[in-house]
């Protein structure tokens, strides 16, 4: 291991001041930041732990929302969330350890292409807010997830809480593969008040998670999965690795969307 400087702070306003160094990071639960860590995949200055901060652990439903805070552990979602389709997400993320020490903050930051929680946060239409040293920022889903691993979080900033508003449906369903539990395909899927609907999907597309608008526009007049029938996913810019070939993929947005729709719209709610 190289040498680095390990800040335990005891506010977020100290977090935040300690993150100002040039090439500091913010630790989470480690999931992903210490196994690259250990491959000198990142290699930074100063980590700042947020994890032990009460200001940014838990969730509560405010404004017809629920409000996550930034170093929420998937666990926590999972035994508490009211909204059965996120308790579920987050349950089926990899595996007891991961749950218990991943965290929703750290998933959003990090914008894995096959990770579960972009697809809710930008299915259910929420807003990721953000401190730095300039102050709190608001950034809508739309324009927080940019690409594969980019956000729109700046150097120095912490996520600190995400905003979801309740749909009166919603559900996630996925395809895991099964040695990792990462989705090959996932698609959150949320009908709010006067029909409107959304449709996130993870886990295929090489740009990262994505808005499926076709589908939404099909299921606001008919929310069934029947009426994704005329639809057909293009292989074009999908992932295509060892796990699975782009065409595959392709194919299983489409079944996977129909699932999480007929979950959705029969009132129980997935995490396949
Ligand atoms: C074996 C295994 C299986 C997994 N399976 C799944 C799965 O099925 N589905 C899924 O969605 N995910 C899965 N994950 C990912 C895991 O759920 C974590 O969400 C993910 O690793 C990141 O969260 P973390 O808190 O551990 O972040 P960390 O590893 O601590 O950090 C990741 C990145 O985010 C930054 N960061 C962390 N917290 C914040 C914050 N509050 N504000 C700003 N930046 C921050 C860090 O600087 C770093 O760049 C899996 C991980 C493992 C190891």
């Amino acid at each position: 291991m190289y040498s680095l400087d390990f800040v335990r702070p005891a506010s977020l306003a100290e977090a935040v001041t300690a993150l100002q160094a040039e090439d500091a990071l913010p630790l989470g639960g480690g999931q992903t930041l210490i196994p690259a860590l250990r491959q000198r995949l990142a290699m930074p200055g100063r980590v700042v732990a947020l994890a032990a901060l009460p200001e940014l652990v838990g969730l509560r439903v405010e404004g017809g929302e629920i409000r996550i805070r930034g170093a929420t552990p998937h666990a926590r979602v999972a035994a508490e969330a009211p909204l059965p389709a996120l308790a579920r997400l987050a349950g089926g993320i990899g595996d007891p350890a991961v749950r218990h020490r991943g965290t929703i903050g750290g998933s959003l930051a990090n914008n894995d292409p096959a990770a579960c929680w972009p697809a809710a946060v930008l299915g259910l239409g929420g807003v990721v807010r953000v401190r730095g040293l300039a102050g709190p920022r608001e950034i809508a889903a739309d324009a927080w997830f940019r690409g594969l691993f980019d956000t729109d979080l700046r150097a120095g900033e912490i996520v600190t809480e995400v905003r979801l508003p309740l749909p009166l449906a919603a559900a996630y369903v996925r395809f895991r593969q099964p040695a990792s539990r990462f989705a090959l395909a996932g698609v959150f899927v949320a009908r709010f008040a006067g029909g409107r609907v959304r449709v996130a999907v993870t886990g295929a597309s090489a740009s990262g998670v994505y808005r499926w608008t076709e589908a939404e526009q099909l299921l606001a007049s008919d929310f069934s999965p029947g009426a994704l029938a005329p639809l057909c996913v293009s292989a074009e810019g999908m992932l295509a690795d060892v796990q699975a070939p782009a065409d595959y993929r392709a194919h299983l947005v489409k079944v996977i969307a129909c699932r999480a729709v007929a979950e959705a719209a029969s009132g129980r709610t997935a995490c396949g």
